[in-house]
C-alpha cells in the first residue's frame, strides 16, 4: 500500500490505518495457531442495503425482491459504477441472480442531490452511474425468481476511478450483504369493487412510487415502495371523458374505497379541498400530500394508507374499528394529486410518510388486460385518449399475489 498517496485520496482513512499499524498480523510470538483474518482492502465505495427486503409472489407468476443499496464514494475523485452483480451469498460459485452493465446501473442509481455529470441518454431524470467525490447514491434493485428467493444476498460492484492513483482505478468490491426478511406478507381484500381498475405506478420499477425515497427525521424512508395508484377505464378505454379539469369526468371519481382488512383507524383527514386535475397543487405542505387519507392498523405491525379521497367522504376517525369490505371513503383528487385516483400502500408504521413500505398480496382478482407501459397510461390520463394495451394478455383469475404495474383487474366485492 502507499499510505502517503492514499492519504490524499481516501477521505480520512489513512490516519486510522497508520494508527493501527497498517501492517499484517504479528506472528513472531509463536503459540497456538489462530485463524488469521483476511487482509483488509481499501475500497473506493462503501455500501449497505437500506431496508431488508421480503420476497412476495407477483401477478406475473414470479417471486420478487425489491430493495435499495446505499453507495457512497469515499474518494476525492469521481467514480463510475460500471457493473453490478447480485449473488446468493450462501451458495459459493453460483451464477449471478442479476447483472447490470454500465447502462443498466445508469437507469437504477440515483445520486443524492443531483448527478454531477450529464446523465446518459435514456436514464431516468436525476439518475447517473457516476458519483462525485464524497457523494452518496441509491441503487434501486428488483430481482425476479421462478422459485424461492435466496436467504442472503451479496453484491459485487465494479468501480472505475480514472483520476485516482493507479491501484484504485479499476476495482471490484463485494459489499452490502443482507439477510432476506422471512417475515409474513399480509393477504388483503380488494380496495375497490368493479371492473377495469388499473394498477398504475405499481411494483416493481415504477419511478414515482418504488423509488420515492425521502429523507425524513434524519432517516431515508420509502413508505411508497409498493404503492399503487388505482385508476379506472371505461369500456371505451378512456380514463376520463369531457373536460380534463372536471374531477367528475374521471371514471374512478366517487367510487367507494374499501377496507382491505379488519383494523383500527389510527389517522384520518377529511378537510382538504378537491384539486383541479391536470396540475399538481403549488406549495402544498408535506403533511397535506396525501389529501384526505385514512391509515388503518391491520395488526402484526402492518398499516394500510389510503390517500386523495373526497373532502367530507372519509367515514372513520382514529380509534374506530373497521371491518374488511366496509366503505371508508370516496375516491377523490385531494392533496398532491394530478388526477382523481386512489393511492393505497402498506407500510410498517402508522405514519404514511415516516414508515417503510412492505409488500402485500391480494387474495382474489381477475386480470383482464394490461396497459402497454407508463407512457401509454400517462397519455390517457393526461389527454383522454384511450389506453394503449399490451397484446395477448390472457384473462386470469389469481389468488394471493401482488398486482403488478399497469395490470387491469376486476375486483369482486367482499
Ligand atoms: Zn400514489
Amino acid at each position: 500500500m502507499h499510505p502517503q498517496r492514499l492519504s490524499s485520496t481516501v477521505l480520512g482513512l489513512c490516519a486510522a490505518l497508520v494508527l493501527a499499524g497498517c501492517g499484517g498480523a504479528d506472528d513472531s510470538r509463536g503459540g497456538t495457531e489462530v485463524p488469521v483474518p483476511a487482509e483488509p482492502v481499501v475500497t473506493p465505495v462503501v455500501g449497505s442495503v437500506m431496508f431488508a427486503p421480503t420476497p412476495f409472489a407477483g401477478s406475473d407468476g414470479s417471486n420478487h425482491l425489491v430493495y435499495e443499496v446505499s453507495l457512497t464514494n469515499y474518494l476525492r475523485t469521481p467514480v463510475t459504477i460500471t457493473g453490478v452483480e447480485v449473488f446468493d451469498a450462501d451458495t459459493e460459485g453460483s451464477p449471478a441472480l442479476i447483472g447490470l452493465d454500465q447502462a443498466g446501473v445508469a437507469g437504477r442509481l440515483k445520486p443524492a442531490g443531483a448527478p454531477s455529470v450529464q446523465p446518459r441518454p435514456g436514464a431516468p431524470d436525476g439518475y447517473s452511474e457516476v458519483l462525485a467525490p464524497g457523494q452518496n447514491g441509491v441503487l434501486f434493485l428488483h430481482l425476479r425468481f421462478a422459485g424461492g428467493a435466496p436467504k442472503k444476498l451479496i453484491h459485487e460492484i465494479s468501480v472505475r476511478a480514472d483520476e485516482a492513483p493507479p491501484e484504485m482505478r479499476e476495482t471490484t468490491e463485494r459489499i452490502a450483504a443482507v439477510d432476506v426478511n422471512d417475515g409474513v406478507v399480509p393477504v388483503l381484500g380488494p380496495p375497490l369493487a368493479g371492473e377495469h381498475y388499473i394498477a398504475a405506478d405499481a411494483c416493481c420499477d415504477a419511478v414515482r412510487h418504488t423509488r420515492a425515497l425521502l429523507p425524513l427525521d434524519g432517516t431515508p424512508v420509502l413508505a411508497q415502495r409498493y404503492a399503487v395508484d388505482w385508476e379506472q377505464a371505461g369500456p371505451d378505454g378512456k380514463i376520463f371523458v369531457g373536460d380534463a379539469r372536471d374531477p367528475a369526468g374521471y371514471r374512478i371519481f366517487g367510487d367507494d374505497a374499501l377496507a382491505v382488512a379488519d383494523g383500527t383507524v389510527v389517522a384520518s383527514r377529511n378537510d382538504l379541498p378537491e384539486q383541479v386535475p391536470g396540475e399538481y397543487p403549488a406549495n402544498l405542505p408535506i403533511a397535506d400530500a396525501d389529501g384526505n387519507n385514512l391509515v388503518l392498523d391491520i395488526g402484526d405491525g402492518f398499516y394500510v394508507n389510503y390517500a386523495h379521497m373526497q373532502p367530507g367522504s372519509v367515514r372513520f376517525k382514529p380509534g374506530d374499528r373497521v371491518r374488511r369490505g366496509e366503505v371508508i371513503g370516496k375516491v377523490g383528487n385531494s392533496g398532491n394529486s394530478v388526477a382523481p385516483h386512489l393511492h393505497v400502500h402498506v407500510m410498517n408504521g402508522p405514519s404514511f410518510l415516516v414508515s417503510q413500505g412492505v409488500p402485500s398480496v391480494t387474495d382474489l382478482f381477475t386480470i383482464t388486460g394490461r396497459v402497454a407501459d407508463t407512457a401509454a397510461f400517462d397519455a390517457s390520463e393526461g389527454t383522454g385518449v384511450p389506453l394503449v394495451l399490451a397484446p395477448d394478455v390472457a384473462v386470469a383469475t389469481q389468488e394471493d399475489r401482488m398486482i403488478l404495474d399497469q395490470n387491469i383487474v376486476t375486483f369482486r366485492a367482499g
